[in-house]
């Protein structure tokens, strides 16, 4: 097993633990893992791959519970790999699938762009928020795509448009089986950047004054149900600061459990089913999962 800071790009690793690709520091090991040098090196790759194996993404892993028992087949990851970002036309921003969402809104800011400023305070890739259509204060990330690369296990691009996907809150429906995001084009709206950027300040500031953004965590666990928020059922049940194993309720924010350091995702795994029976039992809502379970 190796630490992250030793794995090599552009080679295959075997058992490599999960737990530092993802913001929850928890689960097991990918039996297979791949970090590709950029995108042509991932189209080679994936070319050479046994058809049958089985792959799963990750960008960031800011939304991923990995089984404490690992994951089967290959994991391949974007972050620090798929890292190209450029303004291809005065309001349009491509950013690769490993660009974090961060860079993206003051890559925009910095272009005199406005409207992507949403983006600054979700600690996730292009291509996990493409998945998730993430989103924040009113922005969600499909209201800005212009169109998106995909990768099929052949390695080859494809150039889709919005129109080709259905877009929920919080999922994406219109990937074929075997295919990803390679890629993100978002159109912003011109203005002054050096009010974009403020605007990122504030958005960031607000944040941490409401959400436990230095701690492990995955964000909101629980999407949150028509109508309501999810968080404010939770704390309404007086279940702040809970613990189960190492996880715990944030005592700041509901809806986001913490890893105490050393929690495992089976404390996770309860702690997501107590929080769901309770909340179900007093209020007969059913909260469905945000946090996506590899
Ligand atoms: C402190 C904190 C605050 C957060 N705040 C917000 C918020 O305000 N709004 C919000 O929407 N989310 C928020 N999140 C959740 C998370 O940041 C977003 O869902 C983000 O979009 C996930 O991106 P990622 O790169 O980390 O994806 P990952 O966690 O790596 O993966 C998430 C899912 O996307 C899939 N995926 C990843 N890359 C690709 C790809 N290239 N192609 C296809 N599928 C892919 C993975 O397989 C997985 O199913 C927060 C998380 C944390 C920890």
């Amino acid at each position: 097993m190796s630490a992250k800071r030793d794995l090599e790009k552009g080679q295959l690793h075997t058992n490599v633990n999960l737990a530092s690709f993802t913001s929850w520091q928890l689960g097991g090991n990918a039996e297979r893992f791949y970090w590709p040098l950029d995108l042509e090196d991932l189209q080679q790759f994936l070319k050479k791959l046994p058809a049958d194996e089985k792959i799963t993404w990750l960008g960031l892993g800011s939304n991923v519970l990995v089984p404490d028992e690992g994951i089967k087949g290959m994991v391949i990851i974007t972050q620090g790999a798929l890292k190209e970002m450029e303004l291809i036309e005065p309001t349009l921003v491509y950013a690769q699938a490993g660009i974090s969402c961060a860079q993206v809104a003051r890559f925009g800011a910095r272009n005199n762009l406005v409207t992507g400023e949403f983006l600054a305070g979700i600690p996730g890739s292009v291509g996990g928020a493409l998945w998730m259509n993430a989103g924040a204060f009113g922005g969600e990330t499909w209201q800005r795509i212009e169109y998106v690369d995909t990768i099929n296990r052949q390695g080859e691009i494809k150039r889709r448009s919005p129109s080709e996907f259905t877009i929920h809150y919080r999922k994406t429906e219109g990937l074929a089986p075997n295919e990803w995001f390679v890629a993100g084009a978002f159109r912003f709206q011109p203005g002054n950047g050096e009010e974009g950027l403020a605007n990122i300040k504030a958005l960031l500031e607000k944040r941490a004054q409401t959400q436990p953004t230095g701690e492990p965590s995955c964000g909101s666990t629980f999407k949150n149900p028509p109508g309501d928020y999810a968080g404010r059922l939770i704390e309404s049940l007086g279940l702040k600061g809970h613990q189960i194993g190492q996880a715990r309720i944030s005592p700041k924010h509901a809806n986001f459990i913490i890893n105490l350091g050393g929690a495992t995702a089976k404390d996770m795994k309860e702690m997501i089913a107590f929080v769901q029976q309770k909340v179900k039992e007093a209020y007969g809502i059913e909260l469905h999962p945000e946090v996506q379970r590899l």
